[in-house]
């Protein structure tokens, strides 16, 4: 009597776990997951060319798919087999703690903050924060310049959050939820200038040609990581593992001269990996 009650218990309790996971099943890694399933979901924008782009027929292109596809492969799972899901920069985090993505390939900045609320493998690319602005202006030339002008970036990112905390006062800043809305608004003239990452600009740059030019030399440093569940400690070397081998076989550079080398951006060499 007493052991029939006990399974029932238990079985209640199996059953509410498996509800948390958003209906997805829980997992100690994303090691696990992969191996188990031979599947995985992996967060991703959708609007920056060079990066992550969703194209007409629905698949997902630019460097940072490519990445996703090589670790991926890496842990045992076919492109065919993973499901790109996009994220906004605002939800990057939630997403992961949420389990509704099992990793994160999105331009996504490894910070202190962030690693509060969940892990990185990588870098796997560094850029720096920019300018964007339309072709004819001559007058904006980077960040000192921005007095008074009405300057778009995205909520939830690292280029929003340094202007508001070092240009606030000067500048009017306009949050909008993905880069390709602040793209709209400048190239229709009711916002000046985007700041986000160098890589990214270029990539509305050359999708803009002669309408929009990044300036600026860069003001800050934005190391690109794989972002995981909050002490995914398996994860993260599987994944810096895969990330070694893609450096050093070749692929990071060919998937990087393909994607974000055809905007014009120079392709860097491959970082150093972030040990902590
Ligand atoms: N790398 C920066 C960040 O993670 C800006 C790009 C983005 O918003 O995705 O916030």
């Amino acid at each position: 009597m007493f052991g029939r009650s006990l399974y029932a218990v238990f079985a209640v309790v199996a059953l509410a776990a498996t509800a948390c996971g958003g209906g997805q099943e829980s997992y100690a890694s994303v090691v696990d997951k992969a191996k188990n399933d031979k599947k995985l979901v992996i967060g991703v924008k959708s609007d920056q060319p060079g990066l992550g782009l969703r194209t007409p027929d629905g698949s997902f292109t630019g460097f940072d798919i490519e990445v996703a596809k090589y670790v991926a492969k890496e842990l045992g799972v076919e492109t065919k087999d993973i499901t790109f899901k996009e994220t906004v920069s605002a939800n990057r985090e939630a997403f992961l703690q949420q389990g509704q993505v099992d990793m994160v390939v999105a331009t996504y900045s490894i910070t202190d903050a962030r690693k509060q609320k969940v892990s990185f493998a990588g870098p796997y690319f560094v850029a720096g924060q920019a300018l964007l602005v339309r072709a004819d202006d001559a007058k904006l030339t980077g960040p000192d310049t921005l007095n008074g002008k009405k300057l778009c970036s995205v909520a939830g990112s690292t280029p929003a959050q340094k202007v508001k905390t070092e240009y606030a006062k000067e500048v009017q800043l306009q949050e909008e939820r993905t880069y390709s809305a602040c793209v709209d608004r400048v190239l229709g003239g009711q916002l000046d200038a985007i700041t986000t990452d160098n890589v990214i600009l270029a990539g509305y740059a050359a999708q803009h040609a002669g309408k929009l030019k990044v300036v600026g030399e860069p003001f800050s440093t934005e190391k690109y990581g794989i972002g995981l569940k909050k002490d995914d400690t398996a994860g993260r070397k599987a994944i810096n593992d895969a990330l070694t081998k893609m450096f050093s076989d070749g692929s990071w550079k060919k998937a990087l001269e393909s994607s974000v080398g055809a905007s014009g951006f120079p392709v860097p060499a491959a970082p150093q990996l972030e040990r902590y």
